[in-house]
C-alpha cells in the first residue's frame, strides 16, 4: 500500500491528474489475477498506462476545456508551427494554457515560421489542465494557464549550421554562460532554485545557441507578452531591450537556457 500511495503523489506532482487516474483505476486493475506476481505487476501497469493514455487523450481535454484550459499542439503542422521540445509535456499533461495564452503563442509561431520557414518554435513546460494557484513543479508560477516556457534554437558550434532540436533531451538545462565574470550576476548568490548541472553540459558541446533565431522569436514575444524573463546577459547578447523583458533575480530559476514568457 505504502507503493500506491507513492506512486500517485508521484504522478499528482508530475501530471496532475495522474494520482488520480490511479486511484480511479485501481478496482479495475485489481480484477487483473496472473500466476505470477511479476506477471500480475505487469498487466497492472499496462492495464493503468492505457487507462492514463485514454485519460489524457480523451478525457481531460474535454474537462479542461470545461475550466479554461486547452493543451498547446503536441505535433507541429502548417496551421500550428508549434510542438514540445519532448513528446513528453503532452504525454505528462503539462502543455496546458488558457483559450487567450494558446491564440498569442500559436499566431507568434506562425509569424516566426514566416520568417525561418524551416523553423518549428518548441515549447517546454507550460501549466496543468486544472485548477489555478496548482504549481506545475518546479516553477512556482505556472499556476494560472499563463505562463509558458520556450526552448532557445541552437546550431552546431563547428560549422554554424541550424538544428531544428534541442541538444538537451527536456530542453532545460543547457546554460548559456556568460561571456565574462562581469556578466555573471548571480556569481557567489546561492540559491537552491537555481541550478548548475556543470557536470551535464560537456554533454551539449557540440552546440550553441543560434542567436539569430533566438533573437527572432524573442523580439515576436517582446512585441506580444505581458512578461518575459531571460538573464540579462543574453537580453545584451541578442540585443534586444523592452520593458516586459526582465531579470527574474538570483532567487529563482536561471533563465539561460530557456526563456520564459507570459500573458
Ligand atoms: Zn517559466
Amino acid at each position: 500500500m505504502p507503493g500506491y500511495l507513492l506512486a500517485v503523489l508521484l504522478l499528482t506532482a508530475l501530471t496532475q491528474v495522474g494520482g488520480l487516474v490511479l486511484l480511479s483505476g485501481l478496482p479495475l486493475m485489481h480484477l487483473i489475477r496472473a500466476t505470477s506476481v511479476w506477471q500480475q505487476r505487469l498487466w497492472r501497469g499496462l492495464a493503468f498506462l492505457l487507462v492514463y493514455l485514454l485519460s489524457a487523450i480523451a478525457i481531460v481535454p474535454a474537462l479542461a476545456q470545461l475550466g479554461g484550459r486547452v493543451p498547446l499542439p503536441c505535433v507541429a503542422n502548417k496551421a500550428s508551427p508549434l510542438q514540445p521540445a519532448n513528446f513528453g509535456y503532452c504525454l505528462l499533461m503539462r502543455n496546458y494554457v488558457t483559450p487567450e495564452t494558446h491564440a498569442h503563442l500559436l499566431r507568434i509561431a506562425q509569424q516566426f515560421r514566416q520568417a525561418h520557414p524551416d523553423s518549428t518554435v518548441r515549447y517546454l513546460d507550460a501549466n496543468f489542465p486544472f485548477w489555478n494557484g496548482f504549481p506545475l513543479l518546479p516553477h512556482l508560477s505556472h499556476k494560472d494557464g499563463r505562463k509558458v516556457d520556450l526552448a532557445f534554437f541552437y546550431q552546431r558550434k563547428d560549422t554554424q549550421t541550424p538544428v531544428d532540436f534541442s541538444p538537451a533531451w527536456l530542453g532545460y538545462w543547457f546554460y548559456e554562460q556568460p561571456p565574462s565574470h562581469k556578466e555573471a550576476t548571480c556569481q557567489d548568490k546561492q540559491s537552491w532554485l537555481r541550478w548548475d548541472f556543470a557536470w551535464l553540459q560537456p554533454r551539449y558541446a557540440a552546440y550553441e545557441i543560434d542567436a539569430t533565431r533566438t533573437r527572432s522569436l524573442l523580439q515576436l514575444l517582446a512585441n506580444d507578452a505581458q512578461k518575459i524573463l531571460l538573464e540579462p546577459h543574453l537580453q545584451a547578447r541578442l540585443g534586444v531591450q523592452a520593458t516586459n523583458l526582465k531579470f527574474q533575480g538570483c532567487r529563482a530559476a536561471r533563465h539561460d537556457d530557456h526563456i520564459h514568457a507570459q500573458w
